[in-house]
């Protein structure tokens, strides 16, 4: 039976962000279910999920009132289109929920299905804006190098990952890139406040390159995960907003990952104080539990959109399940679990021992860097300490984290040959964060055991 299905998916299921050639050669894993903080795959075995599945179980698995939720829902309703003037019941209070929690005036929003289609949205919405509000020259949108924006045909481009542009034609010439901070391999030295500095100049610089008339969005993540979890000295991502509001452009907080207590409070914006025009969500918006995403954005942008664009004009945007019923109804209750539920309290309370756990790995041989904010990480493997030797590519340290991540039982997501990223759900406990921990050392350990990895270390 689950040879049957390897065999099928090989045959006709493409997945996500892999080698075609290389799947078939490696075949799927299937995971058939989950309670808590782990899973456990088609052929018995039980794992700690230190990944949330991508970053976005973050109620952990087997929530059943999450279930129930959308169960109710859809026996009640299954479908109810957020079209033309219809609406839902579910989708119409968590915009209103949303709105509650989100920082300042961000009290419109626009459901998607997911993260790529929400910053899709947000930049047909910011085109759409500047036109209508008499700037049409603002067209130009920058971003941060190893930045993550997702897949979409336009906002890929605005992703800086280089095998999300080779040989997609991707970015456009109205996409622009500046150096992200990386304190533990910026050139620009470790001073946060240099960093900081150095990243504003840059933007300045780009901005002033482009022309400012030109230019119409900053759009940036509080911490950039699909780069790396490069985590940025606080205050960095307040200094980039206030420098963009200075620049005259709009500032939007790409937060699919960092959303709901990911990095301690409920939005990463609030870690600095940060009130952006736009914010992105998904992910931890439903727990995963139903696919929904979002754009939230300020009052006065909404209003001048509003009352900017023609009044018989019906605004062209919109997808089929935009607002879906069953998703919001997934998301209300995967918030009510975050607040009320004690989850963001519960994730507050595990994440200093999931610091010092992972802090305590920086005695291995192996590694080189740990970066960490609230339940995200990221462990960066090196073969020469002092020097910050990233691991040789012949070395295939990805492949070898892949096949000791099953070994060891625990599952968290090897990057770019030489990291290693973390983002355990909200609900774990704090001997799940020890057996996070424990596991990877162990997987660290087994790396070393590998003969070309010991005699590069
Ligand atoms: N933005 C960020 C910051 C992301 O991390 C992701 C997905 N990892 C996306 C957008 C795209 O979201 P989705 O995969 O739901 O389309």
């Amino acid at each position: 039976m689950l040879d049957d299905l390897v065999a099928l998916d090989k045959r006709h299921l493409i997945h996500p962000v892999v080698s075609w050639r290389g799947h078939e050669a490696r075949g799927v894993r299937i995971l058939t279910s989950g309670k808590g903080a782990y899973v456990t795959d088609a052929a018995g075995a039980t794992l700690i999920d230190a990944f949330s599945g991508l970053w976005c179980v973050n109620a952990g698995y087997g929530q059943a009132s999450i279930v129930d939720a959308v169960q109710r829902q859809l026996t009640e309703i299954p479908y109810a289109t957020n079209y033309f003037h219809y609406g839902n019941e579910p989708a119409i209070r968590l915009a209103k929920r949303l709105s509650e929690l989100a920082p300042g005036n961000l009290n419109r929003v626009f459901f998607t299905l997911g993260g790529s289609d929400a910053i899709d949205t947000a930049i047909r919405v910011i085109r759409y804006y500047f036109n209508v509000t008499g700037r049409p020259k603002k067209k130009h949108m920058i971003a941060f190098q190893r930045g993550f924006h997702g897949s979409s045909s336009l906002g890929s481009g605005l992703t800086a990952l280089k095998n999300f542009h080779d040989d997609f034609d991707s970015p456009t010439p109205l996409q622009h890139h500046i150096a992200s901070p990386y304190p533990y391999r910026n050139p620009v030295g470790q001073d946060p406040e240099h960093i900081i500095a150095v990243s504003v100049q840059a933007l300045k610089d780009k901005v002033a390159e482009i022309g400012g008339e030109n230019v119409a969005a900053l759009f940036a993540e509080p911490v950039q995960g699909s780069g790396g979890v490069l985590v940025p000295p606080d205050g960095w991502f307040k200094a980039m907003r206030d420098a963009a509001r200075d620049l005259d452009i709009l500032f939007l907080a790409d937060e699919v990952i960092t959303g709901f207590g990911r990095t301690g409070p409920m939005f990463g914006s609030e870690y600095d104080g940060v009130v952006p025009d736009l914010m992105t969500l998904a992910k931890g918006l439903t727990s995963a539990y139903q696919p929904m995403g979002a754009l939230m954005v300020s009052d006065e942008m909404y209003a001048a959109i509003a009352d900017g664009s023609p009044s018989d004009r019906a605004i062209g945007h919109g997808f089929t399940y935009s607002g879906h019923p069953a998703s919001a109804a997934a998301g209300f209750e995967a918030i009510r679990l975050y607040t009320e539920g004690g989850l963001l309290a519960n994730g507050q309370k595990i994440a200093p021992r999931f610091a010092q756990g992972l802090t305590g790995l920086l005695d291995h041989p192996l590694v080189g860097d740990v970066r960490v904010r609230g339940l995200l990480a990221a462990v960066e493997l090196v073969t020469d300490k002092k020097e910050r030797t990233k691991p040789h590519a012949n070395l295939q340290i990805s492949q070898h984290l892949a096949r000791l991540s099953y070994e060891k039982r625990v599952i968290f997501r090897a990057f770019s040959d030489d990291m290693a990223g973390f983002a355990p759900p909200l609900c774990c406990s704090e001997e799940d964060i020890d057996t996070i921990i424990r596991r990877f050392r162990s997987v660290l350990d087994e790396l070393l055991e590998v003969r070309e990895i010991r005699m590069a270390a």
